[in-house]
């Protein structure tokens, strides 16, 4: 059915330029399919702008202009559809992951697609307090806290595009209307929206995020929301046409579901789950498998009872039952057999292995039998929901693994440690200045706006004067900026601009290239260098001393650089800056143990057996063991 040519990317442009001077209809039918220049010839349209520039960008330009041939058909793409019913909240994400960890296991290549029905463009302009952490990506996308445990379990590096939203999909099919794309037609949800999130989907699964050549075997899509919603109703419909399209061999639906017990020693009730996967049928999706969540392990009837009336049979039906930690789901899929009952769906199982899975069990097991400590005190603004800082606790998770102690955060509200808090709630004010010194050491996370920022800056003091390890990211860096500034130089007005336009001091200042009307990915976003301009620091040395480090960033204000030469005169380094050396990135303070700032976000970047350089370094400092690494890492240990 596909035709492939490999095309230079000089070629792919004259080709596509040519096609649509002659308005001829294969305009629309090229693509391009991975990092490689290879372009795929098909039936449908392509779906989005976006998604050809992120992809033409991607596209490397070794192939010579005489390199032109055509290839054999590769294997097909294979869907694994997470849905969701009854509750959210049920541990889709996780459940997705950890499908996929098995199918990664298992040998094959794997990638991933999350689904928001909501209607805005990205996760950018979301309110951590609502909707948890804005994660982002290398590309700069600012996306669903999802996408962050799909990079962090299958150790992948995804695009933008692996987020789908509404809002995306609205604007590309309105984009495409006002250009006039649709001939006439009445543009409508079905088939044009439909059509349009199809062909998303089908793009993206393509694009390789393993750093390797070609596509993935898999892509596992998870559906946001409750089946059953009216936002998720044009993916569901694609969805069901999708898994037409592309056969039955190629698609298996997992609906994960809830299993409440009623009473205290009650009976485990099936009705919600059959109610939910009477509702996908009626959609016209059947479910291949269920995931059931429950507190306690399923009762042997309860799943025949669900296999009767959901029409599954008793081998597809999966618990995941409470677990002490994570890491343990991708095993109890595993115990279960879930990646028999998907790769047989998939007709994958003649070229899968059995799952390997000896590094997750371990990890899994090191885990639940840590018995030392490490008290971490975390200052920031959205203490309430701890998934405002997910990927922060994740990468504090992985550098306490790696020095086999349990991480004890203990969540202070900046607010609470300010003065005006001794008067107003002095019972808050005392609770937060004893759990801060309590503390071993102190992690200033990323933020924006200023409630807290004088907590924020009381922290960095305490932690400065008191030689305890202090980590700040970003916001964190910009906070030790302010107070070094006002306590060490005695520029007690100085501020960022950012809290006050006006400050006659301001340390920290707006980044020119920022806009300051539109609040939708208009920050610093995304991957860049940082280089070092010693190897004589903490931080280098961490890293392994290479000579630049690309970490993500997320950010409108930055160290004001008419400042640096009177901090550095004062004792603060700044040992790491970008390509201008004009915007500082990492800095430290020699004369303490771990005094710490960084601009970007190490957390990102953080994977469960591969810890952040810096996180490590915190835990290391915190728990006494920083300098013998350090050495250790001298004499190349
Ligand atoms: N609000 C600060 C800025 O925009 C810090 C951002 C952050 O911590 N991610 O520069």
């Amino acid at each position: 059915m596909y035709k492939f040519a490999l095309l230079s990317k000089s070629q792919y442009a004259l080709l596509s330029k040519s096609l649509s001077a002659v308005r001829s209809p294969l305009a629309g039918l090229l693509r391009f399919q991975s990092n490689s220049t290879r372009v795929k010839l098909r039936k449908s349209s392509f779906p989005c702008r976006t998604l050809t520039q992120t992809l033409c960008l991607r596209t490397n330009t070794q192939t010579s202009s005489s390199d032109y041939h055509t290839q054999s058909e590769q294997r097909e793409m294979k869907y694994v559809l997470v849905t969701g019913g009854v509750v959210s909240g049920l541990g889709k994400g996780v459940t997705a992951s950890s499908i996929g960890v098995v199918l990664k296991a298992c040998g094959l290549r794997v990638t991933s697609i999350k689904i928001d029905p909501y209607l805005n463009t990205d996760a950018g302009t979301m309110s951590p307090f609502e909707h948890g952490e804005v994660f982002v990506l290398d590309d700069g996308g600012e996306v669903d806290l999802d996408l962050g445990n799909y990079e962090r379990f299958l150790d992948v590096t995804l695009t933008k595009d692996n987020n789908i939203t509404t809002g995306k999909i609205f604007q590309f099919v309105i984009e495409k209307e006002r250009k006039g794309d649709y001939l006439g037609k009445t543009v409508q949800v079905v088939p044009h929206i439909t059509d349009a999130i199809k062909d998303w989907i089908e793009s993206v699964a393509v694009i390789p995020v393993d750093g390797k050549e070609g596509p993935a075997d898999v892509c596992v899509i998870e559906l946001g929301g409750t089946v059953g919603d009216i936002e998720s109703m044009p993916f569901i419909e694609a969805l069901r046409q999708l898994s037409f399209s592309v056969g039955q061999d190629n698609f298996c639906l997992v609906h994960v579901s809830l299993i409440p017990v009623i009473g205290v020693v009650g009976e485990q009730k099936t009705k919600p789950t059959q109610h939910s996967v009477r509702e996908l049928r009626a959609l016209g999706l059947t479910p291949h498998l269920l995931a059931c969540r429950s507190a306690q392990p399923l009762l042997e009837n309860v799943k025949e009872k669900l296999s009767q009336f959901c029409h599954v049979p008793a081998s597809n039906i999966l618990n995941i039952h409470d677990v002490p930690n994570i890491w343990h789901i991708p095993l109890l899929l595993r115990n279960q057999n879930a990646h028999d009952a998907i790769l047989k769906q998939l007709n994958l199982l003649s070229i899968a292995m059995p799952p390997a899975l000896k590094d997750w069990t371990m990890m899994a097991e090191t885990y639940d039998n840590l018995t030392n400590s490490v008290r971490i005190a975390m200052v920031g603004k959205y203490v309430g929901l701890t998934d405002s800082y997910l990927s922060v606790v994740k990468a504090l998770l992985h550098a306490c693994i790696a020095c086999s102690v349990k991480p004890s955060i203990d969540w202070i509200a900046a607010s609470d440690l300010e003065e005006d808090s001794a008067k107003l709630t002095p019972e808050a004010h005392a609770a937060a200045w004893e759990t801060l010194k309590n503390a071993a050491c102190v992690l200033v996370p990323g933020g924006f706006g200023d409630r807290g920022v004088r907590g924020m800056i009381l922290a960095a003091k305490y932690a400065r004067e008191n030689n305890i390890p202090y980590l700040g990211i970003c916001l964190g860096m910009q906070i030790a900026v302010i107070e070094f500034a006002r306590s060490v130089l005695s520029l007690e007005r100085a501020d960022s601009n950012e809290f006050n336009a006006n400050t006659p001091d301001p340390v920290v200042i707006f980044m020119p290239e920022g806009s300051r009307t539109h609040m939708g990915s208009t920050m610093r976003l995304g991957s860049r260098r940082t280089l070092f301009h010693t190897t004589n620091c903490i931080t280098a040395k961490l890293y392994g001393n290479p000579q630049y480090v690309e970490e993500r960033h997320r950010h409108r204000y930055e160290v004001n650089p008419e400042v640096i030469e009177v901090l550095e005169e004062n004792g603060l380094k700044f040992v790491g800056k970008d390509e201008t050396g004009k915007r500082m990135e990492i800095l430290e303070l020699p004369s303490h143990p771990f005094y710490v700032g960084v601009q970007f976000h190490p957390e990102f970047k953080s994977r469960p057996r591969r810890p952040s350089a810096l996180f490590l370094g915190f835990i290391l400092a915190a728990t006494g063991k920083l300098e013998a690494h350090l050495k250790g890492h001298q004499n190349g240990i």
